[in-house]
């Protein structure tokens, strides 16, 4: 299978650091825990198209620096890659972000070469195109994903999605997608779809 993996929430712990950089610019006390949807807009008090500038602000920053993997993601992805084929699918926008996620990318898998594809979908606050129509054009067969939006608009183009289970995804998810809590539980969810 061609594998798709969403970055920021899915492979990366990123929110932790986004909070962070949101709650000292504007005094509020926004947990991850609490949060029961995903609004940049509403995390940083802004309209949607300055949400998107100040995430690629973020990712600029030193707050950026602290985001890991999540814990069994690269062994999983080693494990997986014995069978499947395994790319990096993110909303983000390539042009600032492009050096600066590849090196991530490259610092904390660096026995496994990912290509990242950058769907640019937010860019200048303008929805220009979906997931699912990348995930068409790469031929994905299969896309793990922390977001409902895209987890739905994949499912809905007839791509088979696992969600990586985060406190805003837990309300109106359709049913047919796999939800998954850990990446020790995406190995196992993928191994039986073969
Ligand atoms: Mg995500």
């Amino acid at each position: 299978m061609l594998i798709g993996i969403d970055l920021d929430d899915t492979l990366a712990d990123t929110m932790p650091s986004f909070l962070l950089f949101c709650n000292e610019r504007r005094n509020t006390v926004y947990t991850k825990a609490g949060l029961e949807r995903l609004d940049y807009a509403d995390l940083m008090g802004c309209a949607i198209e300055q949400a998107f500038l100040g995430f690629q602000e973020f990712c600029m920053s030193s707050y950026a620096k602290t985001i890991k993997p999540y814990s069994g993601a690269v062994e999983a992805i080693e494990r997986l890659r014995d069978q499947h084929q395994i790319i990096i699918i993110t909303a983000r926008s390539a042009g600032a972000l492009a050096k600066l996620t590849q090196d991530w990318v490259k610092n904390y898998f660096a026995d496994l070469p990912l290509n990242v594809h950058f769907v640019n979908n937010y860019s200048q606050g303008i929805f220009r195109a979906r997931k699912s129509e990348f995930c068409i054009k790469l031929g994905v067969d299969l896309m793990i994903d922390d977001s409902l939006e895209h987890a739905i608009d994949c499912s809905q183009a007839g791509i088979d999605v696992v969600l990586f289970d985060q406190p805003w995804n837990r309300f109106g998810a359709p049913e047919g997608i796999s939800r998954v809590q850990s990446w020790d539980e995406i190995g196992k969810v993928v191994s039986s779809k073969n």
